[in-house]
């Protein structure tokens, strides 16, 4: 039997580590395709180049790390979760692992190259790699037959591994797509997740003037003038507009269309105070400190840089307390707790961390990620419609699908 993983990034390298350590045939012969000249080039990006590998989240939330694919992937985190993750890393790959803030782990080593090529060396004496070689097109008779820039290969059995569309700048740019929906699949329209926001003309000068500031908000999506989805967390202000882990979570709610939509995200500045409870803190404050400038009086609440920020472009700059009028502090409210800034975009994928869209879930037999219209084929990784949010749910979905596709192929044999 012969096995292609096409497609050498984290789920492909993944796959061939658990097709070379699980029990079964040894004989099984396995050739990984890549098209760049070294395998896993995204994954050498992946954590600010330290890798985060996984979450050790409490096992029962873990699925609600995957919105809507939360039922999908769920058997595979079951029979392959964190904790197989962590102990595959210590114990077969010899990478020891810490664990930092909300429970992300990452190797102890703090280098994401370290991985890349440690997966790739743990695989190279029972897998034949395949580099610098672009697949064209698969397709499947007696055996499917794939072609390369580098020449013809037949397989008996193809794990396609060729990633989502997302940071093509490392390899994957969609071509999973156009091989599945030649034998039949279904994609779901792939869009950017995980992604920074620009900030459309009338929020820029804001945005970049604030350029590297960093707070915890509550960031609400409104789509034509609707609440379509909020979160709480840190946000940073850019150059372009804005990022942080809360705005690139809620950034895969943008729908693709949403250029001239009167879209926005609300930023809440101050989300431990209701808007009764900071007018009334307000109300204190201004009673109390008639001396003080307005913007000093919310800078207590907020970063200095962004109460200077608010308070100048809301006219108050150079205003006292003392008998600030009630319409301005109200304007004064909104500005902090319902501060508005355009989006100009769709999230660019040449900027999103992951795809959202991919194929469709139904046709693949979430027990083992085979397709149930190509018997043989397996689809594993950013191919399929599966998104994670941040903290190493990502990379964990690539080796639990690998580990079920890898399981099912050996089981085969
Ligand atoms: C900057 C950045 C940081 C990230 N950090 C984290 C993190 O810390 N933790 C986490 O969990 N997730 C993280 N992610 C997400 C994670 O990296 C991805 O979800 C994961 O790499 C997807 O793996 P994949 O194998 O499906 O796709 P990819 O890693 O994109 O691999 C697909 C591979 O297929 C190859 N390929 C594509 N087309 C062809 C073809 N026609 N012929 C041959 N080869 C082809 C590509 O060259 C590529 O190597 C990060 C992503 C980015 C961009």
């Amino acid at each position: 039997m012969k096995a292609g993983i096409i497609g050498g990034g984290a789920a492909g390298l993944f796959a061939a580590c658990q097709l070379k350590r699980l029990p079964g045939d040894k004989d099984l012969d396995v050739t990984l395709i890549e098209k760049n000249p070294i395998p896993g080039k995204k994954l050498t990006l992946t954590g600010h180049g330290r890798c985060n590998i996984t979450n050790r989240k409490d096992p029962s939330m873990l699925k609600n790390c995957y919105h809507e694919a939360g039922n999908f992937i769920y058997p595979a985190l079951k029979e392959f979760g964190p904790e197989d993750t962590i102990s595959f890393f210590e114990n077969d790959l010899g990478l020891k692992t810490k664990e930092e803030d909300n429970n992300r782990i990452f190797p102890v080593c703090d280098s994401a190259v370290t991985v890349r090529d440690t997966l790739v060396s743990y695989i190279s004496d029972r897998v034949k790699i395949i580099s610098g070689a672009n697949v064209l097109d698969i397709k499947k008779g007696d055996v499917f037959e794939v072609n390369t820039s580098k020449g013809r290969f037949e397989f008996d059995i193809v794990i396609l591994s060729s990633g989502g569309s997302s940071f093509p700048k490392t390899g994957s740019v969609g071509d999973s797509y156009n091989f599945l929906e030649s034998f039949g699949h279904t994609i779901i329209s792939p869009r950017g997740a995980l992604a920074p926001v620009k900030a459309g003309k009338d929020s820029a000068e804001l945005t970049k003037a604030l350029s590297g500031v960093s707070l915890e908000a509550k960031v609400s999506l409104y789509l034509s003038d609707k609440l379509s989805a909020s979160t709480k967390g840190e946000i940073l202000f850019a150059d372009f507009g804005l990022t942080g882990p809360a705005v690139m979570e809620i950034a895969r709610e943008i729908p693709a269309d949403v250029e001239g939509s009167n879209a926005c995200l609300e930023l809440d500045l101050i989300p431990s105070m209701s808007d009764d409870e900071f007018d009334r803190e307000l109300i204190g404050l201004i009673g109390d400190h008639p001396d003080t400038k307005i913007t000093n009086l919310i800078a207590r609440y907020i970063p200095a840089s962004v109460a200077g920020e608010i308070s100048a472009r809301a006219g108050f700059a150079d205003i006292y307390a003392q008998g600030f009028p009630k319409e301005s502090r109200r304007r004064l409210l909104r500005k902090i707790k319902h501060l508005k800034i355009d989006i100009a975009e769709a999230p660019s994928m040449d900027k999103a961390y992951v795809t959202r869209g991919g194929v469709s879930l139904k046709e693949v037999d979430r027990k083992t990620m085979q397709s149930k219209l190509v018997p043989g084929l397996y689809i594993t990784g950013e191919a399929l419609d599966v998104d994670g949010i941040s903290g190493g749910f990502n990379l964990q979905a690539c080796m639990s699908e690998a580990y079920l596709a890898a399981k099912s192929i050996l089981s085969m044999q």
